[in-house]
């Protein structure tokens, strides 16, 4: 068994939607970023590519290639996926965080799921995730960003 951390933060301040874990957040600004800005993907792909020492994020898809210009995160979830399995991994477990000041993303979850779970090969109780806010303060409770940090197990 390996375990693997992943950890993502981005800036609100586009004009384009925002994606969570590859579900669309209604009415709700986008964030600064060279893909998509997906921060759970991100984290997830870290923390995937952590557990298999494989290196990170941005050594598999440069923010500066133009190939990865607004690409969706489930995208580049799909090819960490590839590399962790011709590895022979496959996931134990994943849970996960995300800490956004509004609006409430529970009822988002189980959507969320939907769209991960196929791709990493999993079942829906083997994917926790889990939504909090900042409480008012920090860049979080300024509204002016939100992060993510997941935790996986591979086998
Ligand atoms: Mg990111």
């Amino acid at each position: 068994m390996r375990i693997g951390t992943g950890y993502d933060v981005h800036a609100f301040g586009s004009g384009r939607p925002l994606y969570l874990g590859g579900v669309l957040v209604p009415e709700t600004p986008g964030v600064v970023a060279h893909s998509d800005g997906d921060v759970l993907i991100h984290a997830l792909i870290d923390a995937l590519l952590g557990a298999a020492a494989l290196g990170d994020i941005g050594s598999h898809f440069s923010d500066t290639d133009p190939v990865f210009k607004d690409i969706e995160s489930r995208e580049l979830l799909t090819r960490t996926m590839d590399m962790i399995r011709a590895r022979g991994y496959s996931i134990d477990n994943v849970d996960s965080v995300v800490c956004l000041e509004q609006p409430r993303i529970a009822p988002l979850i189980g959507a969320m799921k939907k769209v991960l779970c196929p791709i990493m090969e999993i079942n829906e109780d083997q994917l926790s995730i889990k939504a909090t806010t900042s409480e008012g303060i920090g860049m979080v409770g300024r509204k002016e960003g939100l992060w993510a940090q997941v935790v996986v197990l591979l086998v």
